[in-house]
C-alpha cells in the first residue's frame, strides 16, 4: 500500500474550518444530518454531545452505510469496510479505544500466491509481487511526468512493464497482477483505464502507521456505539433540501423539517445520481467537482464454512486466475467473525465485469470453484454465502471514491465546501488526504460538526 504517512490530528482537524459558516444559534432548531454512515454519525454524535439538537435522516432501514456488519451463517461479518488502516495517530483507532472496542492486528505474514496457469503455489510469489509494487512506486512519478496529463493508471502500468526488460514472461504476469488487481483494483477500487495517473501520483490517499487492524465482531460495533442516544430516523430518504440565510428545510416521505443547518454525507455516487434536489441549486463549481469525481468498485464474496481448511496456508492467499480479475484475493476472517469464514475480494473493472456477467447465485459457486482448483476437489460446500453488490446499491452506487482522469483532489476539497453557510457537506469523498476510508469519513463528520459548534464538538478519544 502506498503513502503510509503517519498523519497527526492537528493536520486532520484544521482550526480554520470554523470560519465560513454562520455562528451557532440558540438551539431552537435541530441540525439535520443526512445519512447515518460513519461521517453522519460522527457529526451527529459530536454535535449531540456538545448540547445541540440533532436529527439524522437515513434512507435505509439500518445505520452504518458502508460500515455494515451483517450475519452470514450465524456470525457477524463486515460486508463493507473491514480494516482499520493503521493505529498510530488514527482518530478512528482512538475512538475505538475510547468506546471500549479494541482493534486487533490482522496478523498477515507473507501471503501465498497460487497461479492457475502453472497449477501451483508460486515459490517466493509474494516477494515477487511486493518487489514489483515497490519498483512501480519508485518509478511511477518519473514515468507519469513523461506521459500526457490525461494518461490513465493503466498507461502508467504499461509504461512500467514496457521498460522492465529483465522480467521473464511469468514474472511479467505476476507484476501485472500485483499492480492492476491488487494495488489498483482492490486498494483504490478504480478501473485502471479510467483512473487518473496524475492524480494517483500527486494525491494518494493516506493511511496511518501501525498496519491494518480489524474490529473483532465487526465495524457494526463502532457504528452502534456512535449512534447510542441519537435521534435517527430510518427509512427516510431525503429528496430535497432548501436553504437560505436563516436555515434549511429538508424533505423526506414524512414531510418537511426545518433545521438550523444540514450536513449532507451521502456518497459521490448518490450525489452524481442527483437523488437529492437542492434549492437553490448547488453552485456550478460544486456540480463540476461532483461530475469529475466518481465511485470505484470493491466487492466481496463471503463464504462461511464448517472448517477453516485453508488456514494451514496462512491468514490470506492470492489467486492469479486464467481470466484476470476473477477473485484475486482471499482473506481469512475466522478470528474476527468467531467461526470459519473466508472473504474473497475483487475490485475495479474486474468487479464490474464479474457483476455484469453473473447473477449472485453464480458468483459464489465460481469462487468455490477457484478454491477447489487451489485446495483440491474435496473443498466442502460452504454452509452460508453472501455476495455484495455495492455497485448496484441505490444508497451508495459504488464502493468508495477514486480520482478519474480529469479530476484532482481539489475536487474533493470543493465537494466539502459549505454552501451559503447553512448547507454543509461531509463524507469520505470530501477529504482530499483521507478519502476512500472510514477514518476519512469520521474526520469529515467531525470537521463539519466543528464548523457549526466550534471546539465544543468533540468525539470520544479525539481531541
Ligand atoms: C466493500 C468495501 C470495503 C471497504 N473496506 C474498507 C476498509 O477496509 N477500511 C476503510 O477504512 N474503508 C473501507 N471502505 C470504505 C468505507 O466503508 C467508506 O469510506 C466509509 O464507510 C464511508 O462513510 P460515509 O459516512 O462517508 O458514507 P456512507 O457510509 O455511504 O454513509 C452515507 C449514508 O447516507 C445514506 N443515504 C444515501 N442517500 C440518502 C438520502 N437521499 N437520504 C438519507 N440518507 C441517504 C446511506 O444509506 C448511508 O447510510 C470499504 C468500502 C466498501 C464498500
Amino acid at each position: 500500500m502506498r503513502a503510509h504517512g503517519a498523519l497527526t490530528l492537528c493536520l486532520l482537524l484544521p482550526a480554520g474550518c470554523k470560519s465560513t459558516a454562520a455562528p451557532p444559534e440558540p438551539v431552537a432548531r435541530p441540525v439535520i444530518v443526512i445519512g447515518a454512515g460513519v461521517a453522519g454519525l460522527g457529526a451527529a454524535r459530536a454535535l449531540h454531545d456538545a448540547g445541540l439538537d440533532v436529527v439524522v435522516f437515513e434512507a435505509r432501514d439500518r445505520i452504518g452505510g458502508r460500515a455494515y456488519t451483517r450475519d452470514v451463517g450465524g456470525v457477524p461479518v463486515d460486508a463493507g469496510a473491514m480494516f482499520v488502516h493503521g493505529v498510530v495517530d488514527n482518530p478512528l483507532a482512538a475512538l475505538c479505544d475510547a468506546l471500549g472496542i479494541g482493534v486487533e492486528p490482522t496478523g498477515f505474514g507473507p501471503i501465498p500466491v497460487y497461479d492457475a496457469a502453472s497449477g501451483g503455489w508460486v515459490e517466493g510469489g509474494f516477494l515477487q509481487l511486493m518487489m514489483a509494487t515497490r519498483d512501480f512506486e519508485d518509478r511511477i512519478k518519473e514515468l507519469a511526468a513523461a506521459l500526457p496529463a490525461d494518461a490513465s493508471v493503466r498507461d502508467g502500468i504499461e509504461a512500467f512493464l514496457g521498460e522492465a526488460d529483465e522480467l521473464s514472461e511469468d514474472q511479467r504476469r505476476y507484476a501485472s497482477f500485483a499492480l492492476t488487481q491488487l494495488l489498483i483494483e482492490i486498494l483504490e477500487s478504480g478501473p485502471p483505464d479510467t483512473m487518473s495517473l496524475r492524480a494517483y501520483v500527486e494525491s494518494p490517499y493516506q493511511e496511518f502507521a501501525g498496519g491494518n487492524h480489524v474490529v473483532p465482531g465487526g465495524y457494526g460495533r463502532v457504528v452502534d456505539a456512535l449512534a447510542r442516544g441519537l435521534d435517527i430516523r430510518l427509512n427516510e430518504p431525503v429528496s430535497r433540501i432548501a436553504h437560505d440565510a436563516s436555515g434549511v428545510t429538508v424533505s423526506t416521505p414524512s414531510g418537511d423539517l426545518r433545521g438550523s443547518h444540514a450536513i449532507v454525507t451521502v456518497s459521490v455516487g448518490v450525489l452524481k445520481a442527483r437523488k437529492i434536489a437542492f434549492d437553490p441549486p448547488l453552485p456550478a463549481s460544486k456540480l463540476a467537482a461532483i461530475g469529475r469525481l466518481d465511485m470505484g468498485n470493491l466487492e466481496k464474496v463471503i463464504l462461511r464454512f464448517e472448517e477453516p481448511f485453508w488456514r494451514k496456508h496462512g491468514a490470506a492467499f492470492l489467486y492469479i486466475a486464467e481470466t484476470p480479475g476473477e477473485f484475486p484475493g482471499f482473506t481469512d476472517w475466522t478470528d474476527a467473525a468467531g467461526a470459519p469464514t473466508l472473504v474473497c475480494l475483487y475490485g475495479g473493472r474486474s468487479a464490474r465485469d464479474v457483476l455484469d456477467k453473473w447473477e449472485d447465485e453464480e458468483i459464489a459457486p465460481r469462487a468455490i470453484q477457484a478454491l477447489r482448483e487451489i485446495f483440491g476437489a474435496d473443498v466442502p460446500d460452504p454452509i452460508a454465502t453472501h455476495v455484495t453488490r455495492w455497485r448496484d446499491d441505490p444508497w451508495t452506487l459504488g464502493s468508495y471514491s477514486y480520482l478519474p482522469i480529469g479530476s484532482s483532489s481539489e475536487d474533493m476539497r470543493e465537494l466539502g465546501e459549505p454552501v451559503g453557510g447553512r448547507l454543509l457537506f461531509a463524507g469520505e469523498a470530501t477529504e482530499p488526504l483521507l478519502y476512500a476510508t472510514v477514518h476519512g469519513a469520521l474526520v469529515s463528520g467531525l470537521r463539519e460538526a466543528r464548523r457549526i459548534a466550534g471546539d465544543t464538538a468533540a468525539l470520544p478519544g479525539i481531541e
